[in-house]
């Protein structure tokens, strides 16, 4: 009965005739989760950022940093290495970023205070190797990796330190890229999964994620270059 409750409200207040945005391997597991959990905790996730308002990116930057904390922790306990990621560790910095536009517009505020420039004329160039469908969303395609190696990169990625710039507004997406024993694999090719990529799978991180891809989904398919160079180009 619940259960039923708690997929009408998201059905009601989140998904109107939309879907749900899965991220990370969420739906391969719905099945062991059940759907009558999932359901509870994607309206639980889906509350706290609604009530939050405009400072709902804020506190889920934190609750995502929080989380990870907690996570690689328990795991520490059971045994298990942390993360390989560390400052200066890049490979992840060379693919097309989403982001939905209040933390676009909290990127464009914190490199406005701290003199950060974005350059506009590389997120044009990178932008050309996206496809968009007619609504103007990233339709999946890219050829993003075939453009020379410092188009590939992040433009927020120090070429010197080999670190991200605006880290502490960085988005959702950065924050939850985790990967174990190696970096080698981090780079996906043209929006495809390295086959050897190690990446960490924290179900807790992709309920997060999923909510607010969810919420979120028509800016985040804008991707963040076009969010930045408010962009309408489809
Ligand atoms: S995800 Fe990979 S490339 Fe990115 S910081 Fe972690 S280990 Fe390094
Ligand atoms: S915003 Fe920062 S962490 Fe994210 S891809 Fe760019 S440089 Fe990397």
């Amino acid at each position: 009965m619940m259960a039923n409750a708690d997929r009408k409200w998201v059905e009601t207040h989140i998904l109107h005739d939309g879907d749900i945005q899965f991220y990370g391997n969420l739906l391969r597991e719905i099945e062991g989760i059940g759907a009558d959990a999932f359901w509870k905790e994607f309206r639980r996730i889906a509350q706290e950022y609604l009530t939050a308002g405009h400072q709902g990116t804020q506190m889920f930057h934190a609750l995502v940093d929080a989380t990870i904390e907690r996570l690689v922790e328990r795991d520490r306990r059971y045994g298990y290495p942390p993360p390989f990621c560390h400052k200066g560790c890049d490979n992840c910095c060379h693919e097309l970023v989403y982001c939905t536009s209040a933390e676009a517009k909290g990127i464009q505020e914190f490199c406005q205070l701290k003199s950060i420039p974005i350059d506009h004329e590389k997120l044009q160039r990178q932008l050309d190797s996206v496809v968009f469908d007619s609504a103007g969303n990233h339709s999946g395609a890219t050829t993003w990796n075939d453009q020379p190696r410092g188009d590939q990169s992040c433009i927020f990625l120090d070429p010197q330190e080999k670190c991200c710039q605006i880290w502490p507004v960085r988005p959702l997406v950065c924050r939850v890229h985790l990967a174990e024993g190696s970096d080698e694999f981090c780079t996906p090719h043209n929006g495809q999964e390295n086959a050897q990529a190690k990446g960490i799978n924290y179900v807790e991180l992709s309920y997060i994620l999923s909510v607010v891809f969810t919420l979120h989904q028509d800016s985040i398919r804008k991707t963040m270059g076009r969010l930045l160079l408010n962009e309408n180009r489809s």
